[in-house]
């Protein structure tokens, strides 16, 4: 059947962010058939620790039946309504109202999608939108970060900044500027250098997750923040990854105690037992909308508001906190943080370790010249773990050399020290064979 399934899948399945030729000429390394847990189970047998949580997406793990029974109970009353035209449905009207309930501050109002890049096109528009119902039609660019990372629609890669993703294609949409990730400084200076006039938004990760698991410099959020509110520039935080309990706290804005003016979500919001995500505005910029605005708003997606996705997202945000899950990460992220400092001290190939709750970094640098190795190493070191059962990703563009990975928020001590040791002995046998 394996044999099968995988002449099928290279001669069929385009692979999203896939090596198009090596999936072709070796296939699929994995077909996944179970999940429980942290654990997933292979068509042969084999089990592994997922330790991305897939796409730094499934936080309550995997196997939760309680989620599968909320999909068939709404399928079976009404699988599917619109929400065009003021027509509504009420899981979307619940989660909508869970979302503002939890969010910080005053976010309040919610906006349906299908996920993160979504979230992230769907926020630009809008930004724009409210500018220019206020007259300012010309506060259009919207200012993103180097190694940030926002998705693949048109928008969304647009925003990105990391340049293979750019490089991709070969023509971009408008108004788009990168600024320096570590300095608010350089945010400061692309605006007097623009125009605040000219400008909408800036949007951030709180943690740069793609782009190699990147933290801001202390202080730097309360300052952009700052800056945006002073020039009258909306600020995005895109929680797609960081949102829901990955860092320790609900949202990771949280840590850096600054309130955004939109917030973008989606992977966590139903820990990706089906696709969603939204963006969420605070109350005053809501109410803005709502006055100034004429006629319809000409923004919509056929699934914003998909009454089975939004009941997931509530069952899934109810065993979140059933469960305590954003505590258990931030209790086994500290397990973590420390199983990789002992990794740092142990392992000559290791540069920098990060950490922040379940979500987590690790360098690989030439122990002597303490910069990359003129090869990629991350990747020796992924296929490594993969061999001995842990799943993990690795960044290698923009200078980096690094392993990723972000497990289920369900994740235990014991579970912690596997992974730990996993990556240990991946790196420990990695570094023996490009030191000899
Ligand atoms: N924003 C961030 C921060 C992300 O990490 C991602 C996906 O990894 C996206 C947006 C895009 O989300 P999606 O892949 O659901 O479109």
């Amino acid at each position: 059947l394996r044999e099968q399934l995988i002449e099928l899948d290279k001669k069929h399945f385009i692979h999203p962010t896939s090596s198009l030729k090596q999936q072709h000429e070796q296939g699929a390394p994995f077909i996944f058939t179970k999940g429980e847990g942290v654990y997933l189970t292979d068509i042969t047998g084999k089990r592994v620790l997922e330790g991305m949580s897939s796409l730094w997406n499934v936080n309550i793990g995997y196997g939760r039946k309680e989620l599968a029974e909320a999909a068939r109970e709404q399928m079976e009353n009404l699988a599917f309504t619109n929400s065009f035209s003021s027509m509504s449905n009420e899981p979307a009207i619940r989660l909508a109202a869970k979302l503002a309930e939890i969010a910080p501050g005053n976010l309040d109002a919610v906006f349906f999608t299908s996920g993160g890049s979504e979230s992230n096109d769907t926020a630009y528009k809008l930004v724009r939108y409210y500018w220019k119902l206020k007259g300012r039609p010309e506060k259009k660019k919207i200012i993103s970060r180097k190694k940030g990372y926002h998705g693949v629609n048109i928008g969304a890669t647009s925003a990105t900044g990391i340049s293979p993703f750019q490089e991709m294609t070969t023509s971009h949409a408008p108004d788009f500027l990168h600024v320096e990730p570590s300095s608010s400084a350089a945010l400061l200076e692309c605006i007097d250098s623009e125009g605040a006039e000219t400008i909408a938004a800036f949007i951030a990760e709180p943690i740069q997750g793609a782009g190699g698991v990147n933290m801001a410099p202390d202080g730097y959020f309360r300052e952009v923040r700052e800056i945006c509110s002073k020039h009258n520039i909306l600020f995005i935080a895109d929680e797609v990854i960081t949102g829901f309990g990955r860092t320790g706290k609900m949202f990771a804005c949280e840590h850096y105690r600054v309130v955004p003016d939109v917030m973008l979500v989606a992977k966590g919001i139903t820990s990706g037992y089906i696709p969603l995500g939204a963006v969420i505005v605070t109350d005053t910029i809501h109410r803005e909308l709502i006055d100034l605005s004429q006629g319809v708003l000409l923004h919509g997606y056929t699934y914003s508001g998909h009454p089975t996705a939004c009941a997931v997202g509530l069952k899934n945000l109810e065993i979140m906190e059933r469960e305590n899950l954003v505590e258990n990460s931030r209790l086994m992220g500290e397990k973590l943080f420390e199983g990789l400092k002992e990794i740092e001290q142990e392992i000559e190939i290791v540069g920098e370790v990060r950490a922040l709750g379940l979500i987590g970094a690790v360098e690989v640098v030439h122990p002597t010249e303490k910069k990359r190795f003129s090869e990629l190493v991350a990747p020796k070191v992924s296929a490594e773990a993969a061999k001995r059962g842990l799943i993990v990703r690795t960044v290698g563009f923009e200078g980096m050399d690094t392993v990723v990975f972000a497990p289920p928020l369900v994740i235990n001590e014991n579970e912690i020290k596997e992974m730990v040791a996993i990556l240990k002995a991946s790196l420990k046998a990695v570094q023996e064979s490009v030191l000899k």
